[in-house]
């Protein structure tokens, strides 16, 4: 991968580190007008040149023990600086970029995971659909969607896979079971209440387990 423009606007000139995000506080340093971003690309390195030679020059000076670090403003590549009065003021608001671009991913992925579930829908694919709600390691709401999507297309053949799963979580257990009546209505059947078989909903006497059943009205 070559150099981006994106990556030369992130580097600090003064020692070629890489510039941190910064999350802007509200109020501003120097101009009144306040930095109105998110973030602002900081140079956090303790050895640039441009923040040793602050903490020396603010000595000389005006005897003051502080420094500036070098700033950048991400929207107009504006070049400023922040005053410190030590090392580590402003470190805690520095923003994790390893964990955003994580988030990122994560959010990517998911609308992928609706997408292919979206596909299998129109498709009437419900074994696929099957197999996203029964994966534990699924996002939450695209399980969620499957079972209600498999409720809907009312397809008998996923009802006992369904209804044996081990569900951890309580809200997608909950829409299963709910998909789980839908599908039971559409085909006109129930679980035998002695074996949980699926079984006719007017059947007098249960194939699997041979026991009577009392009829519902
Ligand atoms: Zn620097
Ligand atoms: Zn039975």
């Amino acid at each position: 991968m070559g150099t981006t423009m994106e990556d030369k606007k992130t580097i600090c000139p003064h020692c070629n580190k890489k510039l941190s995000k910064w999350a802007a506080p509200n109020f501003n340093f120097s101009d009144g007008l306040g930095w109105c971003t998110p973030f602002l690309y900081v140079c956090f390195n303790d050895e640039c040149t441009f923040y040793k030679n602050s903490w020396k020059h603010m000595y000389e000076m005006y005897g003051q023990e502080m420094g500036y670090r070098f700033m950048m403003h991400p929207d107009s590549g504006e070049t400023s600086s922040v005053p410190v009065g030590g090392k580590n003021v402003m470190k805690g608001d520095i923003i994790d970029e390893v964990r955003e671009a994580e988030e990122e991913a994560e959010i990517e992925a998911r609308k992928r995971a609706f997408q292919t579930l979206t596909d299998y829908y129109i498709r009437k694919d419900t074994d696929a659909i099957l197999a996203m709600l029964l994966d534990d390691n699924g996002f939450g709401s695209v399980r969620l969607k499957a079972a209600e999507h498999l409720g809907e297309t009312g397809n008998i053949n996923v009802l006992e896979k369904m209804v044996n799963h081990r569900f951890v979580n309580e809200v997608i257990k909950k829409k299963v079971d709910e998909a789980a009546e839908k599908i039971h209505k559409k085909n006109f059947t129930m679980e035998c209440p002695h074996c949980a078989e699926i079984i006719k909903r007017r059947a007098k006497i249960c194939k699997h387990c041979g026991r009577e059943l009392e009829q519902s009205v």
